[in-house]
């Protein structure tokens, strides 16, 4: 994670009051996505507005809140890089008779646990070296493609490796679920674990594993990756980081993959017990439309879109290269975002209810694609 989200971070207060007014109608694109901003905040004014002024002004009043609520939102859209603007239109609604996913959040925590287990595993060291092990020894009966090269870094050169396990699908068509497994570089040496960061998201996706494995995908064919090299070595720019992902998406672009990918969902810090999903400005907005009608299926919209940043993240690759893209990160990992890239990045931080709402929305969240 990026440079420009801390940042972001810390003008956040400052940010607060035009968040709410803004950002909360920014992407979301429906006039039910602004109706939570009516109801949290202006409730009480309008009901002294009703009163004092009849319906008729009510009616004004609404009309002008949102002309307003949409001229932020138009601009908002225009600041953010996207890879589609156009809204596309979203799965069937809610089919409430499917069942509710869920996924075995024990078993996702037991894996944080495993891998944070192995130490720091930065890019080079044999602990990255173990963990890569790790992931491949639990993915025993999938298909698993190797994505192996050599990445030119500000400390010299790194052997990395994606790793994608596939479940393939009775549709046309690719739904990519990744997140990065590698530590913190330039940490290397301050027993930071990642517990969070790289923990998390190398966990559900072993769990999502779990979940696909051996069953007939009625859909799009699913592929899981765990990305190598996320984080800079030196200082995040656009070549000292991404190592893993700019190169997965230069390879599909040429194998003619990347034309097939229906969407790609990234997880990323989604452990934190305080789980606070962004609104990630440089996603792509119908996508992300589509994961907060999954989160408010399940009953875990809560969770999701308090606050709308831009990130800079795995996802990037692939949103430069036209392919709509979601980032699930938390960047209110511990007060200000205190703990990220520190050696309090450590399991006691993390609950297994966390990995359960993101790994139960991402899997929803593929149901509601196969419906498109
Ligand atoms: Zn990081």
């Amino acid at each position: 994670m990026s440079y420009v989200a801390r940042i972001a971070l810390r003008h956040r207060y400052a940010a607060a009051e035009r968040r709410q007014n803004a950002a909360h109608g920014a992407s979301r694109g429906s006039v039910s996505a602004i109706m939570p901003a009516l109801k949290g905040k202006k409730t009480g004014q309008i009901q002294i507005l009703a009163a004092l002024w009849g319906a008729r002004t009510l009616a004004s009043c609404l009309i002008l809140s949102f002309a307003l609520i949409a001229c932020a939102r138009e601009k908002s859209t225009d600041a953010a890089p996207t890879a589609s603007s156009t809204l596309l239109p979203t799965a069937m609604n809610s089919d409430d008779s499917a069942p509710k996913p869920s996924i075995n959040s024990a078993r996702a925590m037991q894996y944080v646990r495993d891998v944070v287990a192995f130490g720091p595993r930065p890019i080079g060291s044999p602990n990255h070296k173990k963990v890569e092990n790790y992931i491949v020894s639990h993915l025993r009966g999938i298909t698993v493609e190797d994505d192996a090269f050599t990445a030119d870094t500000p400390e010299g050169k790194f052997p990395l490796r994606n790793i994608i396990a596939k479940f393939p699908g009775t549709r046309d068509g690719i739904i990519v679920i990744a997140g990065h497994y590698d530590t913190n570089y330039p940490l290397r040496n301050t027993g930071y674990v990642g517990a969070n960061d790289g923990g998390s998201s190398t966990a559900i996706l072993l769990e999502l594993a779990n979940q696909f494995r051996g069953k007939k995908r009625e859909g799009c064919s699913v592929w899981l990756v765990w990305t190598d090299g996320e984080e800079a070595v030196k200082q995040w720019s656009a070549t000292d980081s991404l190592y893993g992902t700019r190169q997965l998406a230069e390879n599909w672009q040429k194998d003619g993959t990347l034309k097939k990918i229906k969407a790609f969902l990234l997880t990323d810090m989604i452990g934190d017990a305080e789980l606070n999903i962004e609104q990630d400005l440089n996603s792509t907005p119908w996508l992300e439309k589509l994961v907060l009608q999954a989160a408010t299926r399940l009953g875990y919209q809560s969770h999701f879109f308090g606050r709308s940043i831009p990130v800079e993240d795995d996802h990037l690759p692939f949103v430069h290269m036209g392919v709509p893209s979601a980032d699930l990160i938390d960047l209110d990992y511990g007060y200000n975002n205190v703990f990220h890239h520190t050696p309090q990045d450590t399991l006691d931080k993390l609950s297994p209810k966390s990995l359960e709402i993101v790994g139960a929305v991402l899997m929803e969240t593929v149901r509601l694609l196969d419906k498109m």
